[in-house]
């Protein structure tokens, strides 16, 4: 195994404050260069239907943007104790080495991407 955790350790820790950035920011009532959008859902309901269904869908975004956001933190944190235990690298499923690209895009990656395409197989 020759990958360099040290690197993927740092890239996972930066990559954890940028995810919880977003989560704190989704959650603040005022998160600053959205907040005019916001606004005005509430007092122009009447003759802005369209501008309201945008922001009613802004906000479906938003609480999927949340959920995943939570499912990458939850996995990054699995990749930090995987870098404990000496096991990250390899895929979680089947043992196989991941691809170092894979994990340069994607250091929290759980699976090789053989295993990935098995799981996103209806
Ligand atoms: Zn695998």
């Amino acid at each position: 195994m020759t990958i360099d955790t040290k690197r993927f350790h740092a890239a996972l820790l930066e990559e954890r404050e940028r995810v919880e950035n977003a989560i704190a920011n989704l959650r603040d009532d005022h998160p600053g260069r959205m907040d005019e959008e916001v606004e005005e859902i509430g007092g122009t309901v009447d003759n802005h239907l369209a501008e309201t269904a945008t922001a009613t869908l802004d906000r479906q975004i938003d609480y999927t943007l949340e959920e995943n956001s939570t499912q990458v933190l939850l996995e990054i944190d699995a990749a930090l104790g995987r870098i404990e235990d000496g096991s990250y690298g390899t895929c979680t499923h089947c043992g196989a080495e991941i691809a170092q690209g894979r994990l340069d895009a994607k250091p929290w990656a759980s699976l090789c991407i053989d295993c990935k395409r098995d799981t996103e197989r209806p």
